[in-house]
């Protein structure tokens, strides 16, 4: 390794990497013990502040110990020097796993579906607005072109970190791009949706750019989501989603998976875009998700059936997934994973097929279907009200949740929605 230095993290409940450093020469110590962490600090809210009412006091000690998997190199890059990053588990001081431990929570989600027999794969889609662009169109090459030498060095480092990159674009906003990574298994897809985000900030902090994935820059913009494409497998890796006879071609256990995020999303919603701003974006006609319901190839559903291409025999049962699309970058990837876990294996168990709607559906026929919640007040009151999903969190993780998303609230209280726009934009 050639950095000086390590730093160890974790991603918390405001989608914050915040961790330390330590000098390359203490990597083996850290890799083996971790390094110190408090538990007051999954209390800090996206604004960098406390929340009042967290659970944990100024008492307390913690291991955020490395996943030695999670190893991503950021090279030297002129004055700048490089240092390696390592996603953590946050564990006690024997190293057992905390219970307020975001990534704790997905792999014990992960854990349970493979006691189903299932394994999920996942890709988290991200966009973002990039600073200083010229007014071209969406989409154009010379729009694409105009961003080098930015597009060609992120999808250069991406790759070179092992994230697999897909697709690279231009999207609709003004100074708005897309990057896509390759379905990973569950766990490595939320770590590299973490990794990803952080990445573009350095490379964008290091060429000068200004850049931010905040669900809206402007009340009247284009919003920035990540939509969470994914598939399950069973414990052999064979795709079990495809059932080209049914509705969507989606098998009764996808199906039934999909009724369950259906049946808990206004609750779920306060995990997967847990910012006053997030509320913003999820309005109809926004190809956010305009509502609470199951499509082919729809983009204004909350879970969209996704194409499957056909070219020259192309399997469709291995391509066939779902995309979740109320996310966005103000929620922890492992939250988002994990609550879809979670509400999907509820959806299994209960059994119920919710309605598969064709690619044909209008808008009146969609009028009936439930809305997300209207602001993350509405949603947060879901989320409390709705025992099943709070049955699946530890009481520090769900009561500090709560009390960071209240904090945030009350942080911007009075703001008007473009000045809320502006100073969630700064974090993220
Ligand atoms: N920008 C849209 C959103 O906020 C998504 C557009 C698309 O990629 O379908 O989710
Ligand atoms: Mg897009």
């Amino acid at each position: 390794m050639t950095s000086e230095t390590v730093f160890v993290a974790t991603c918390d409940l405001a989608a914050q990497l915040r961790g330390r450093a330590v000098p390359a020469a203490r990597l083996d110590p850290a890799l083996k013990t971790g390094v110190g962490w408090v538990p007051a600090d999954l209390a800090l809210n996206c604004f960098g502040a406390l929340a009042p009412g967290h659970l944990f006091g100024a008492v307390g000690d913690l291991r955020l110990l490395p996943d030695p998997a999670t190893a991503l190199d950021i090279g030297e890059d002129g004055d700048v020097p490089g240092t390696r990053v390592y996603l953590a588990d946050q564990t006690d001081l024997y190293g057992r796993p905390w219970a307020g431990c975001p990534r704790n929570f997905l792999s014990r989600a992960l854990d349970d579906l493979r006691a189903a027999g299932l394994r999920i794969h996942a890709s988290f889609e991200h966009e973002f607005m990039l600073g200083g662009q010229p007014n071209l169109p969406p989409f154009s090459f010379q729009r694409l072109r105009a961003a080098e030498p930015f597009g060609t060095e992120l999808v250069t480092v991406l790759a070179e970190a092992g994230l697999e990159p897909e697709c690279w674009l231009p999207e609709y906003g003004t100074g708005q791009f897309e990057i896509t990574l390759r379905p990973a298994p569950g766990m490595v897809s939320a770590d590299r949706a973490i990794l990803l985000r952080e990445l573009v900030r350095d490379l964008a902090r290091r060429r000068g750019l200004p850049v931010t994935f905040v669900p809206l820059t402007d009340p009247a913009g284009v919003g920035n989501g990540v939509h969470v494409h994914f598939s399950l497998r069973d414990t052999e890796g064979r795709p079990v989603m495809y059932d080209p006879d049914a509705p969507g071609r989606l098998s009764s256990l996808a199906a039934r998976f999909a009724g369950g995020i259906l049946r808990h999303a206004r609750a779920l919603a306060a995990i997967t875009a847990p910012n006053p701003a997030s509320y913003l974006r999820l309005t109809p006609h926004r190809w956010s998700a305009g509502g609470i319901f199951l499509a082919e190839r729809n983009r204004e559903a909350l879970l969209r059936v996704a194409p499957t291409v056909e070219i020259g025999d192309a399997d469709p049962a291995a391509q066939l997934h779902l995309e979740y699309r109320a996310a966005d970058a103000t929620a922890n990837p492992w939250l988002v994973l994990a609550v879809l876990v979670r509400a999907g294996l509820a959806g299994l168990a209960d059994g119920e097929l919710p309605r598969v709607w064709p690619e044909t559906v209008t808008e009146s026929e969609l009028a009936a279907e439930p809305s997300l919640p209207g602001d993350l007040t509405e949603a947060l009151a879901a989320l409390e009200a709705d025992t099943v999903v709070r049955g699946w969190f530890p009481e520090e993780l769900f009561s500090t949740f709560l009390a960071v998303r209240r904090a945030e609230l009350e942080t911007v209280a009075g703001l008007s929605d473009v000045e809320l726009c502006e100073k969630v934009a700064c974090v993220y």
